[in-house]
């Protein structure tokens, strides 16, 4: 029999089956402290829970094997996880990132290079030509995130990390937006890939957590798990298991969210009171040939819509909607809707017209009849 997928896998948690009990599911292990016998030595191969019991090793095994990855870490949020990647960047070490990413990812590196930890270059996401001529002899790290927050443009990660091994830079990316089951990162060439688990891994809205994991195990995938181990940013027990519940149902869920979001994409390309409707799976969206390179199970479940009318309409359609829920996040099974600038802030270069879809697991007629009502309803919905 040929080696099972990473489906197979992924469903079954790798054969989680309790040797003990011999339960199907996974057990919590929430000890944080585990036994020696007489003569001082461990009884099992686990002493504290930090950085990772069992449980979180379990969930970082079966995360390691969706990356391809050697090794996978979990953090207690994706904010957790990118911030030990910019403490393993050396005092005064230059990063490149992006104008458009995520939003709170942005601001960690500019109170990084605020303070004079590092130095920072922003580049348009996917601008290969503002990379090149960015990138140095002395550069650390390259961080990019595709599709990127909020356009969804795509990033070519292949020819990045090119780019990135040419002056022996460290390439990081955000695949949030594109979980394992769609883009493995590393295979791309990419030396860490990070996802928040807050969103597509857990699915459910109700864990924050984060992941690393990495192309090769090397001096700086020893620096992180120094960090790793020694801030102790690290989920629950708890946690980790509502994970790696929601974890099993990953492509299902997945597969399930991109076809309802390019169904409902496709259908409200040219509907009145639009002006732009942003996502990689539609053929006219700029980064549709690579993200179908890139991307090749499904484009997700994001998408952006640019009001006709501005600021006022993506405020009035995100206060009407009444299946999609306004609320910030994403990749639940519950659809999103959120006018996106006034939660980024001022600074953001967010268009004061764009307001970001998270597509659930609803009927999509549903939630395309609920969009649709919503944009007609006019200027006295608020
Ligand atoms: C949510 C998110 C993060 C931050 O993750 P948390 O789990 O909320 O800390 C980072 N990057 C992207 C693309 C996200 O959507």
């Amino acid at each position: 029999m040929t080696a099972p997928s990473r489906t197979t896998l992924t469903v079954q948690a790798m054969h989680a089956i309790d040797q003990i009990t011999g339960a199907v599911i996974p057990p919590i292990h929430p000890a944080t402290t585990y036994a020696r016998g007489a003569d001082n030595q461990l009884i099992g191969d686990q002493d504290y829970r930090r950085p990772e019991g069992p449980t979180e090793k379990q969930a970082a095994k079966v995360l390691a094997m969706l990356e391809g990855a050697p090794e996978a870490k979990l953090f207690s949020s994706g904010m957790a996880a990118i911030a030990a990647v910019v403490e393993s960047v050396p005092t005064g070490g230059h990063v490149i990132a992006q104008t458009e990413m995520y939003y709170g990812a942005k601001l960690l590196l500019q109170r990084a290079a605020t303070k004079k930890r590092i130095t920072l270059n922003l580049i348009a996401p996917g601008d290969l030509h503002a990379l090149t001529a960015a990138a140095r002899p002395d550069t650390d790290l390259i961080w990019i995130e595709s599709p990127a927050n909020p356009s969804w443009a795509v990033v070519d990660i292949a020819k990045t990390a090119d780019i990135a091994h040419a002056v022996g830079a460290t390439l990081g990316v955000d695949s949030t937006c594109a979980p394992p089951c769609t883009t493995q990162a590393l295979a791309l060439g990419a030396d860490i890939v990070m996802h928040s688990a807050t969103k597509y891994l857990n699915g459910h809205s109700d864990v924050l957590a984060g992941v690393l994991a990495t192309r090769e195990v090397n001096a700086r995938w020893q620096e992180i798990g120094e960090i790793h181990s020694k801030t102790g940013a690290v989920p629950g027990a708890f946690e980790t298991w509502l994970l790696m519940r929601g974890l099993r149902t990953l492509w299902v869920r997945f597969e399930r969210q991109s076809a309802s979001a390019l169904m409902i994409a496709d259908a409200l390309q040219g509907q009145a009171g639009l002006d732009a409707v942003l996502y990689p799976g539609l053929p006219g969206h700029p980064g549709h040939d690579i993200a179908t390179r890139q991307m090749t199970n499904g484009f997700g479940g994001m998408l952006s819509l640019r009001l006709s009318g501005g600021h006022d309409a993506a405020a009035r359609l995100a206060a009407s909607t009444k299946l999609f829920t306004q609320a910030t996040s994403l990749g639940g099974v519950e659809s999103l809707i959120e006018h996106r600038k006034p939660i980024e802030g001022p600074d953001s270069p967010t268009p004061n017209d764009l307001v970001r879809l998270s597509v659930g697991l609803e009927d999509p007629q549903d939630l395309l009849a609920d969009l649709r009502h919503a944009l007609a309803a006019g200027p006295k919905a608020v």
